[in-house]
């Protein structure tokens, strides 16, 4: 039997739709600033797109452009500048930087209270703590498509494959937090035997970057399954799941694109909003 799409399109605009009527009863207009150094092409469309997404709910975006050999120092001054202006409730820096610039002590400057990626080492801490705080944005979309599709964490066997800050490992702690109550394995790169790993698994997610790394055989008979994989390849955009053989197999899954990526946008509103109400107070 086909697998049920998890539609994270539609998850999306509902996330969407609920920042955007919080924001129109809100006193002021929370602000985004977004930071994007250097040319590649695919920060541009991805900083367009997070710019165009904030307009259309209300959040006003402040965008900066800087040039791909930027000093470090001077991409240290602006994000001191952002966290001190008092309009601006959310810094969200593009990733990657150009090679020279050192994102983790950039992304370790940011103002905690304004860390709308969620990957700040506080709020990274907060997560570990198991207390609220601002979340990483592909975890938390995450993990918001299971809820929206009343997917039952509590007590399944979850393995989530790829470590990263990103990713992998935010998402492994969310699914074992209280609450989600998981029971979660961790595969990455140096895991021997993978397929009887995520064999295991009641719900699996696959963060690699590596297209169509799960098949069939990878996948337990009526598992759930979330393609994070984003790759551009001859045929277009592929996720690390091949979609054809084990949406014969999942009860349900996430397509690329249309799945994980477009609640990785939402919940940079999402954030933004709790970042603002948080930091003034309504
Ligand atoms: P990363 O390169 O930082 O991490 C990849 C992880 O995969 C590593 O932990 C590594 O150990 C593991 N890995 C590599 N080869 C493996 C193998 N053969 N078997 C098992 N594990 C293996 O990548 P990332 O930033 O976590 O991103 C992963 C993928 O998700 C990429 O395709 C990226 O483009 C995509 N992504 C999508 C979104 C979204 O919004 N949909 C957001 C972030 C990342």
């Amino acid at each position: 039997m086909a697998a049920q799409i998890l539609d994270g399109k539609e998850v999306a605009a509902a996330v969407k739709a609920e920042v955007e009527a919080a924001v129109a009863h809100l006193d002021y207009q929370p602000g985004l600033a977004t930071v994007l150094v250097g040319d590649d092409p695919a920060s541009h469309t991805y900083v367009r797109g997070k710019r165009r997404d904030a307009g259309e709910v209300g959040i006003r975006s402040h965008h900066h452009e800087l040039a791909a050999d930027t000093r470090q120092g001077d991409l240290e001054s602006l994000i001191d500048d952002l966290n001190d202006d008092d309009q601006v409730d959310g810094v969200l820096v593009q990733l990657p930087l150009p090679s020279g610039l050192d994102s983790e002590s950039i992304v370790a400057r940011i103002d905690p209270a304004k860390d709308v990626d969620g990957l700040h080492p506080y709020n990274l801490g907060l997560l570990v703590l198991d207390r609220p705080g601002l979340r990483p944005c592909t975890p938390g979309g995450i993990m918001r498509i299971l809820d929206h599709y009343q997917i039952t964490t509590r007590g399944s066997r979850a393995v989530v494959v790829g470590r990263s800050f990103l990713v992998g490992r935010p998402l492994a702690l969310m699914l074992a937090s209280r609450g989600a109550d998981a029971t979660v394995s961790v595969a990455h790169s140096r895991t021997t035997d993978l397929a009887a790993v995520t064999a295991e698994a009641d719900i699996l997610v696959a963060a690699v970057g590596s297209p169509s790394l799960i098949s069939a055989q990878h996948v337990r008979e009526g598992a759930v399954v979330i393609d994070v994989g984003i790759n551009r390849t001859d045929d277009g955009l592929v996720g690390d799941v091949d979609f054809e053989s084990v949406s014969q197999v999942a009860s349900a899954i996430t397509p690329v694109p249309g799945g994980v990526g477009p609640m990785t946008r939402a919940m940079l509103l999402a954030n933004t909003l709790a970042a603002a109400r948080a930091r003034r107070g309504s």
